[in-house]
C-alpha cells in the first residue's frame, strides 16, 4: 500500500515565497567595501532577486545554463543564489583563491555562459579574461562605472519590473548551483546540487541538534560564498527567518569583531584560521568587543583543535560547535554538540567529545573501512570514512563514469581516516588525500611536487603538509638535487612562483640525499611527515 501524501516538491522557489510574506521585515546587511553597511529588508532583496531573474532571462539565459559568480559574501551574492536558480539556471560560485590555471579549466569545464563580478575583483578576472568565452560579464559596480563590453548589474536589475515575475515549480532534482572542489588528486570536480538537497540541508540546519538556526539569530557566515555555498548558510538562514550581515571583502579579525558587537550577532561560521586570529586578538585586548549576544561560532572545513574550542570558552565565554563535511556532502555531515547522556562528565571530557568532528546530522549515515572490511564503531578501529545522504553527491559533473570514489552499494569514499565510536561521534585521525590544507583552501602537493620535478636541477621532489600555528597546514618541499647541479631554496621559489598563487609556495625547501619509498616506488610521505613534523614550528 502506498501513502496518500502530496508528492510536493522540495524547492528553493518554496523557500523564497514564504520568506517573502512571513519573513518580509527581517534585515539584511552587508559591510561594504569603505566599512559602512548596506541594509535592506528582505521584501527589497525578494524584489530585486526577482528582478534579477528577469533581466538574465532577457539576456538569454536559458534553463540550465551556468552563471558564474566572483564576488565576496555581500547581498547581490545573495540575490544571486536564489535569482539564479529561480529563473532555472545554475549558480556557479568561483573560487577567488585559485590560480588561473584552475579557473580557466573550471570556467571552461562547466561551460558558464555568464559571469557576475565584483569591481574590485577585476583585475583578478584580466588574468584569465583571455583564456575563457563567457557570452556576457555582469560587473557589480560601486561607481556605476563598467568597463567596455561588460554590463552593469544594477541598470539591468533597473530595467525590470518584479510585477512580471512568475514563480515556477521546478521538479526538485534540478540543478540549482555548483561548486568545483580541489579536495582530492587531479583536476578539480564538479558538485552539482539540486533544489531538494538544498530544501533537507537547510531544513536539517535548523534543527535543535544542529545548528539550531531560528528567526532571532543575527547570522554572519565568514565562510566565503564560494565555500559550498557558504556551507548552506544563505538557504538555512532564509528558511528559518534569520537576519544576515554579510562581511563583505571585510574576512579580517578586527573588522569580524565589530561587526559582532555593532550588530550584535548571535552564529557565525568559519575555518579554524579565521578563529585562531579572533582569539589572540581577543586574549590580547579583553573587553574591546561585546559579544554578549554571540551564542555560537561554528567551526568546520578543517579540525578545530581542542585547546582552542577550550580557550574561546574558559577566556572568553564563547561556545564554539565543531563542524565536518565536504563539498561533496552540501557540506554539513557532523556537528560536535555535546548528548544529554554526556552531560554527567567532567569538564575535560566534555571539551574532549566536543573536539571530535561529531554526530551525523539526521539523513546523514556514516561508516568506516578498515583493511578488511566496514569496522565497529568502538572509537578504536580507523579507516576510510564513507558517508551517503540525500545532500550527498552521486556522481561528478562530466565524469559520471568515473566511480572510483563511490562503493559498489552507494556510499561515497571521502578520503578522511575516522574512527566512529559507540554514541556515533566521529573523529577525523589523518586523511588519505595526497593534499595540504592552509587556512581551509586547499593545495595540491602533487601539482607542487611535479612542477618542482620539472626543474632541471631536481631529481626528486615530494611536498607534505606540515603543521602551522596560524595556517593550520602549510606545504614543505622536500627535495633531492640531480647529481653534479645545485638548487637553492629561493631557487625553487621563484620557479614555483612562475605557475602558482603565492599562498601555494612551499614555507621551505630541505634537501635530503634520497626520499623514501614504498615498494612499488611511492613517496612514502607519511615518514616524511614525521620526520619534518616540526620544521615549521621549531
Ligand atoms: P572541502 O570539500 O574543501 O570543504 O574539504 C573537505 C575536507 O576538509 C574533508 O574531507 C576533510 O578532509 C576536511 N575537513 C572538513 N571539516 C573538517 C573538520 N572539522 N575536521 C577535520 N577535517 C575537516
Amino acid at each position: 500500500m502506498q501513502g496518500l501524501m502530496m508528492d510536493y516538491q522540495l524547492t528553493l522557489t518554496t523557500i523564497m515565497r514564504r520568506a517573502e510574506v512571513i519573513f518580509r521585515n527581517q534585515e539584511i546587511a552587508t559591510r561594504q567595501p569603505d566599512k559602512s553597511y548596506h541594509r535592506y529588508t528582505y521584501a527589497d532583496w525578494i524584489k530585486r532577486t526577482k528582478q534579477l531573474a528577469l533581466a538574465l532571462k532577457r539576456l538569454g539565459v536559458k534553463e540550465g545554463d551556468r552563471v558564474a559568480t566572483f564576488c565576496w559574501n555581500h547581498y547581490q551574492h545573495h540575490e544571486l543564489y536564489y535569482g539564479i536558480p529561480a529563473m532555472g539556471g545554475v549558480l556557479h560560485t568561483l573560487n577567488l583563491r585559485l590560480g588561473v590555471d584552475d579557473l580557466e579549466y573550471i570556467v571552461g569545464h562547466a561551460q558558464d555562459k555568464v559571469l557576475v563580478i565584483d569591481d574590485n575583483l577585476l583585475p583578478l578576472y584580466e588574468k584569465f579574461k583571455n583564456r575563457v568565452k563567457l557570452d556576457h560579464v555582469i560587473v557589480l559596480s560601486r561607481s556605476g562605472q563598467v568597463p567596455e563590453g561588460m554590463l552593469d548589474y544594477e541598470k539591468l536589475l533597473a530595467a525590470e519590473d518584479p510585477i512580471e515575475f512568475e514563480y515556477v515549480d521546478w521538479d526538485e532534482n534540478k540543478a540549482i548551483a555548483m561548486c568545483y572542489t580541489s579536495g582530492t588528486t587531479g583536476r578539480p570536480k564538479g558538485v552539482v546540487y539540486s533544489h531538494r538537497a538544498m530544501v533537507l540541508h537547510s531544513m536539517a540546519g535548523g534543527m535543535s541538534t544542529t545548528l539550531a538556526l531560528k528567526d532571532s539569530d543575527v547570522v554572519l557566515p565568514v565562510v566565503p560564498m564560494f565555500h559550498v555555498n557558504a556551507w548552506g548558510i544563505p538557504f538555512t538562514a532564509v528558511m528559518c527567518g534569520s537576519k544576515l550581515v554579510y562581511p563583505g571583502p571585510h574576512m579580517d579579525p578586527t573588522s569580524l569583531l565589530e561587526s559582532y558587537d555593532s550588530e550584535k550577532v548571535t552564529f557565525t561560521a568559519g575555518v579554524p584560521t579565521i578563529w585562531f586570529g579572533i582569539l589572540q586578538l581577543l586574549d590580547a585586548n579583553p573587553g574591546a568587543y561585546d559579544l554578549k549576544s554571540l551564542e555560537t561560532l561554528v567551526v568546520g572545513g578543517a579540525a578545530a583543535p581542542q585547546s582552542m574550542i577550550e580557550g574561546f570558552e574558559k577566556r572568553h565565554n564563547l561556545k564554539v560547535v565543531h563542524a565536518w563535511g565536504m563539498t561533496e556532502t552540501s557540506p554539513m555531515g557532523t556537528v560536535s554538540n555535546l548528548k544529554s547522556e554526556l552531560s554527567h562528565l567532567s569538564d575535560a571530557d566534555k571539551f574532549s567529545y566536543r573536539a571530535k568532528q561529531g554526530v551525523p546530522v539526521p539523513m546523514v549515515e556514516l561508516r568506516v573501512r578498515g583493511e578488511e572490511g566496514l569496522v565497529p564503531f568502538d572509537g578504536k578501529s580507523m579507516g576510510e570514512l564513507e558517508v551517503r545522504g540525500p545532500w550527498v553527491s552521486s556522481a561528478y559533473y562530466k565524469l559520471e563514469s568515473e566511480t572510483d570514489r563511490f562503493t559498489d552499494d552507494g556510499w561515497f569514499k571521502t578520503g578522511d581516516i575516522a574512527t566512529l565510536d559507540e554514541r556515533g561521534y566521529m573523529e577525523i585521525k589523518d586523511r588519505s588525500k595526497d593534499l595540504v590544507k592552509s587556512g581551509g583552501e586547499w593545495i595540491s602537493s602533487v601539482d607542487l611536487e611535479n612542477y618542482i620535478m620539472g626543474y632541471e636541477s631536481v631529481a626528486e621532489a615530494a611536498v607534505i603538509a606540515v603543521p602551522h600555528p596560524k595556517w593550520q597546514e602549510r606545504p614543505l618541499a622536500v627535495v633531492v638535487v640531480a647529481e653534479g647541479k645545485t638548487a637553492s631554496r629561493e631557487e625553487i621559489i621563484e620557479y614555483l612562483a612562475k605557475s602558482f598563487p603565492k599562498w601555494w609556495l612551499p614555507d621551505d625547501v630541505v634537501f635530503v640525499d634520497e626520499i623514501p619509498k614504498t615498494s612499488v616506488g611511492k613517496f612514502k610521505k607519511l615518514i616524511l611527515r614525521e620526520q619534518f613534523n616540526d620544521h615549521l614550528t621549531g
